[in-house]
């Protein structure tokens, strides 16, 4: 039987995590700071920038709090300790009061600062000065962004601790602690990197997620990274007026066949291969008539009689590639989760075949 001590500690910091964090559920049931302040952090539609200097800030102070939550909700989780006695407390539990009680005096005091001025003198406030002609201040960059925020032909994506939104005139980063600003017209794009997803029975689609550092040259306005889907990145690039370099080559697949091609291809490199017999030589691939044929059909998945699953005995004819591209093409669009396990026709015999019979010819 594990102590209450134990098992508070376990859930306290599950839960400060989460709520830090973010996770889906914590969203879907509500608990973040968003939700719990709605009142007063009033509408990100109607006033963007105000929304989100009140949002980071309350957001700061309340992730500062939960330390002192941790102390008192151990007051109750363990009363033998008499915790609430603090001058009688162990040397740590004292240390940890300490900064429970100042972590929180700290990010008032930072709070109420940048609330001065009517917060001008919030980060957001600054980095949106730094984008202020010389005659005008940062609000009046404030309210460009609050309209341009209101249209709906806006671009917005990413969780909600990393949202990217790209307007006219703007691409907007909204962190949980900063909002990062560019304006379109200063800025060089560039993709550096991409992670791949592949489509595997735990996660039910392929995801590609690449990263494209935002640089201005305006040089008060630091570089930033965003993050987003690659099937969104064709209507990010017809947001953004400027062109998106490519330095790491990365290939970008917009769609989810591409997507799925990755997959395909990795797990028909690990199907057993075909040797093809002596006498017989590759063709060019009848699909795409840019490479030879390697694909061989062989039923490997169940013993000859048994499953759906059909003996092909077409010579090879397509390329991987190709063959990749017509069993996609065979799915069921809307539910990318049954593409592994299904079975399609081969394209020129119609006997059907699953991924474990494609063999790579040897
Ligand atoms: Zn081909
Ligand atoms: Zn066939
Ligand atoms: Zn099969």
């Amino acid at each position: 039987m594990e102590s209450p001590e134990v098992t508070f500690t376990l859930a306290y910091v599950v839960f400060s995590v989460c709520f830090v964090f973010t996770p889906n559920e914590f969203h879907s049931a509500g608990i973040t700071v968003q939700n719990l302040l709605s009142g007063w952090l009033g509408s990100e539609d109607l006033a963007f920038v105000h929304y989100h200097i009140r949002r980071s800030s309350a957001t700061l102070l309340i992730h500062s709090l939960l330390p002192m939550g941790y102390f008192i909700g151990m007051c109750f989780a363990a009363p033998e300790k008499e915790l609430y006695y603090i001058h009688k407390a162990t040397e740590g539990w004292k240390v940890f009061v300490l900064v429970a009680v100042i972590l929180p005096l700290v990010t008032s005091t930072v709070a109420f600062y940048w609330s001065q001025k009517r917060w001008s003198n919030h980060p957001l406030a600054r980095t949106l000065a730094h984008h202020a002609l010389p005659q005008s201040r940062w609000r009046a960059v404030a309210s460009s962004i609050n309209t341009e925020f209101r249209r709906i032909d806006k671009f917005a994506t990413g969780v909600p601790g990393a949202r990217v939104i790209v307007t006219d005139t703007w691409v907007i980063k909204a962190t949980t602690y900063k909002v990062y600003v560019a304006q379109q017209q200063d800025i060089h794009l560039t993709v550096t990197d991409s992670r791949q997803h592949e489509l595997s029975p735990e996660s039910n689609t392929p995801v590609q997620f690449i990263t494209i550092q935002v640089a201005s040259i305006n040089p008060k306005v630091k570089p930033f990274d965003i993050r987003l889907n690659s099937t969104e990145y064709g209507e990010l690039r017809e947001k953004l007026h400027a062109p998106v370099r490519n330095a790491a080559n990365v290939v970008i697949h917009q769609t989810l066949s591409d997507l799925f091609l990755e997959t395909f291809r990795s797990l028909v490199e690990t199907n057993r291969v075909y040797d093809l017999p002596s006498n017989q030589e590759l063709e060019p691939c009848i699909g795409c008539m840019q490479t030879s044929a390697s694909i061989k059909l062989v039923k490997n998945c169940q013993e000859a009689e048994e499953g759906e699953c059909q003996q092909c005995y077409c010579r090879p004819m397509w390329c991987l590639t190709c063959m990749g591209k017509w069993f996609a093409s065979r799915q069921d669009q809307q539910h990318p989760e049954t593409w592994l396990s299904s079975q399609v026709p081969c394209p020129t015999c119609r006997a059907r075949f699953c991924i474990v019979d494609v063999c790579i010819v040897w």
